[in-house]
């Protein structure tokens, strides 16, 4: 099990803890300290339904608020999904592996998720595990943030109209990340791994939590296709842990 400060090999930068306590990464000392103390009064289930009903929510006023739906938007969706498949890739690539000056708190990735889903440990094992998985509340606002300003430049290139579909897609894109990321942590047995594709996704993102392999590999969560672009799709041997 590797210990932490994290080294070269695991993050591309030195690595450490942040302000957390510091526990070996990876380690059941820091699940239980996680369950313990970091996560919030809702319980699990309802901080999930919490999340999911704030994002259809918006996405329905989004929607509601689009004056006229245009037949182009059928040819903008796969160009506004690339692009967002483009910051998945480097948002995930860069600062959330990367301690990058001013986006120290992106670097949780690494010291909470990585360290809470790590090598041998990739599935939900309590309801409150939901907190080291569904991104917190201060990235959905950062997250609002790169919507609202790409928005804001497609209203000022192409109209309200236009802002809104992009707005509409991006926030449907963080659910969808949301959707799959939390499936691919339930247990092999839950239903929505019987799906096939949602099982070869899955396989990608628990090879990325391999620490080993994290900072190198398989940075899109949802459709690796700037991996591919990239050349950063794992291809591997299968870890000797992984069945
Ligand atoms: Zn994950
Ligand atoms: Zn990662």
């Amino acid at each position: 099990m590797a210990s932490i400060g994290l080294d070269e090999e695991n993050t591309g930068e030195g690595g450490e803890q942040g302000g957390k306590a510091r526990f070996p990464f990876g380690s059941q000392q820091f699940r239980d300290h996680f369950r313990e103390h970091e996560t919030g009064r809702l319980g699990g289930p309802l901080y999930a339904l919490a999340n999911l009903t704030l994002l259809l929510a918006i996405m329905g006023g989004i929607a509601w608020s689009i004056g006229q739906w245009h037949g182009y938007f059928l040819l903008l969706l796969p160009l506004y999904f690339l692009f967002v498949n483009g910051v998945e890739y480097v948002l995930h690539r860069f600062p959330m592996h990367r301690k990058m000056p001013g986006a120290q708190v992106v670097y949780e990735h690494v010291t909470i998720h990585h360290n809470f889903f790590a090598d041998q440990v990739f599935y939900f094992e309590d309801t409150r595990d939901y907190y080291a998985a569904i991104l917190p509340f201060y990235i959905f606002i950062g997250l609002t943030v790169v919507i609202c300003g790409t928005a804001g430049l497609v209203y000022l290139v192409a109209g309200l109209d236009n802002a809104l579909f992009f707005a509409l897609v991006g926030y449907g894109y963080y659910l969808l990340y949301e959707l799959l990321h939390f499936s691919y942590h339930t247990p092999d047995t839950s239903f929505v791994k019987r799906l096939p594709f949602v099982r070869s996704l899955a396989r990608q993102h628990i090879l990325h939590h391999q620490v080993k392999l994290m900072a190198h590999y398989n940075f899109n969560i949802t459709f690796p296709i700037f991996d591919v672009i990239m050349g950063t799709m794992y291809k591997g041997p299968t870890p000797p842990n992984l069945p």
